[in-house]
């Protein structure tokens, strides 16, 4: 059975080994799931709510915990890692309401009575990223759980330790054994045996737009429902006549949050030729005001990368040579610290204004008009997020129309609310999570006919 030892970002320090799943242990897994999920779904409604807010109410008294172990494993600056966790909690009790709200329809027809049921799918497989261990998982576990399915969940070889502790508290708090299990594995391993496994009816991934394709292409195999959540490059268009004051100080905070490893990333910043070089004097302080240092630190705004494999990753995008604008600060010493770096491209197609670094690394682009802005901030095969700046209320709400993206935000850089919903256009995704929706997408509908004859 193969192993990963897990190392603590900050200070290359190793935490703990965990043992890999395997395709047998995926399929013991699933097989239990079965079972606990027929029961589970003949539940009445109200004690499936109950049961997610006994699930939400043992995360919240595990806040602090959930968030250390996020520190230690991931390096996320604590006052984020506690959000997270507090938001894990926020989206079971958003979601506990919803057992109660699965409606079917009544559709007027001759004969007889026409009703539809949401139906659950079955077992649930969820596979997440590094980058927001718990977030993300809670995304999908969370409005499964409530449509009446069972959940395996894989977390990333690199950061498993909320999620396997998210595992214990959910048996803890009472739901029945085998109903939410997690599976640490690898993606070549576990991933794929969601996807190749029958009985597993539908799959959410989160990650890459790579892995993303093949999980895709494996699922047309079955038909198999899949949710994708992937990649992004997204633009942060800064108009003249915005609060530029603003604009620049609020940049940093909307890609440099979590050391850029954030799919919403606003990765490219796009500034109106007029106002580009005032703006670049606005923003150099702004980055250097970026707090990087130790996670563990209440006054820490940035902490390092996940892992060495991705520092040398994000590195390559920053050789000797780059046009490096200004960049912020870092602490030296062991840990996979890369500092705030601010690039200006030499052209709209160079490979870091194009491609999704996932690290501390922002591309600056002038644009013309408002239709070139359109036409660059819609340039790339990503459409997750971006926000727009600008005092002209008919221009921001052209823009936002005019933007192939998910998930916009005018004057801001608002990104995830758990009562929103959240997903990417293009390269970016397929789906939607959050949101009021999100439990109905993990159902099927049965149209039942009653003869009134
Ligand atoms: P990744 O694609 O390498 O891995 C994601 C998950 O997929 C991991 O759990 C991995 O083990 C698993 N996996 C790997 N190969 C697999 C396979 N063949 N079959 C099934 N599963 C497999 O991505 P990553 O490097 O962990 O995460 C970074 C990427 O995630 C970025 O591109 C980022 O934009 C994206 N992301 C997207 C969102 C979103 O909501 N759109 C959110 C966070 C991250």
């Amino acid at each position: 059975m193969s192993s990963v030892t897990l190392i603590n970002p900050a200070d290359e320090s190793i935490l703990r080994t965990i043992e890999h799943t395997t395709v047998e242990g995926v399929d013991d897994a699933v097989a239990r799931a079965v079972t606990a999920q027929r029961a589970w779904s003949r539940l009445a409604p109200v004690e499936r709510a109950a049961g997610l807010r006994r699930f939400a109410a043992a995360v919240d008294l595990a806040v602090e915990e959930l968030a250390w172990l996020e520190v230690r494993n991931s390096g996320h600056p604590i006052t984020q890692a506690r959000w997270e966790a507090g938001h894990v909690r926020d989206v079971l009790t958003y979601y506990s309401a919803a057992p109660e709200r699965m409606m079917g329809r009544q559709i007027p027809v001759a004969g007889g009575l026409d009703v539809t049921f949401l139906e659950p799918l079955g077992v649930v497989g969820i596979i997440v990223p590094w980058n927001f261990p718990m977030t993300i998982a809670a995304w999908g576990f969370a409005p499964a759980l409530a449509a009446g399915n069972a959940v395996l969940l894989k977390p990333a070889e690199w950061t498993p330790l909320t999620a396997i502790r998210l595992g214990e508290l959910a048996v803890e708090s009472g739901l029945p054994e085998g109903l939410f299990q997690v599976l640490p594995g690898k993606g070549t391993v576990v991933g794929e045996r969601f996807v190749t496994n029958e009985q597993v009816r539908k799959v959410v991934f989160t990650g890459s737009t790579t892995v993303g394709k093949r999980v895709m292409a494996g699922c047309a195999e079955q038909v198999k429902a899949v949710t994708l959540e992937l990649g992004g490059k997204s633009a942060n268009v800064i108009f003249a006549d915005s609060d530029l004051e603003k604009a620049a100080a609020t940049a940093p905070y909307a890609v440099f949050e979590n050391a850029g490893q954030d799919c919403c990333a606003r990765s490219r910043i796009l500034v109106e030729r007029s106002v580009f070089d005032r703006f670049l004097e606005l923003l150099e302080p702004a980055v250097k005001g970026v707090k990087v240092g130790l996670p563990g630190d209440n006054a820490t705004e940035m902490g390092p990368l996940v892992a060495k494999a991705h520092f040398d990753r994000v590195s390559s995008y920053v050789p000797d040579d780059s046009q490096v604008a200004f960049r912020g600060s870092a602490p030296e010493g062991p840990g996979f610290w890369f500092a705030p770096t601010v690039l200006l491209p030499a052209s709209r197609t160079d490979r870091v204004a194009v491609d999704e670094i996932f690290g501390p690394v922002v591309s600056v682009l002038p644009f013309d008009d408002e239709a070139d802005a359109i036409a660059l901030a819609n340039d790339s095969i990503y459409g997750l997020s971006g926000s727009i700046w600008t005092r002209d209320i008919g221009r921001a709400i052209r823009v936002a129309r005019g933007v192939e993206s998910g998930n916009l935000s005018v004057n801001s850089h608002s990104s995830v609310r758990y009562s929103t919903p959240f997903g990417g256009f293009k390269q970016s995704g397929l789906g939607r999570e959050l949101g009021p929706d999100a439990a109905a997408a993990f159902t099927e509908t049965k149209n039942v006919f009653i003869s009134t004859d």
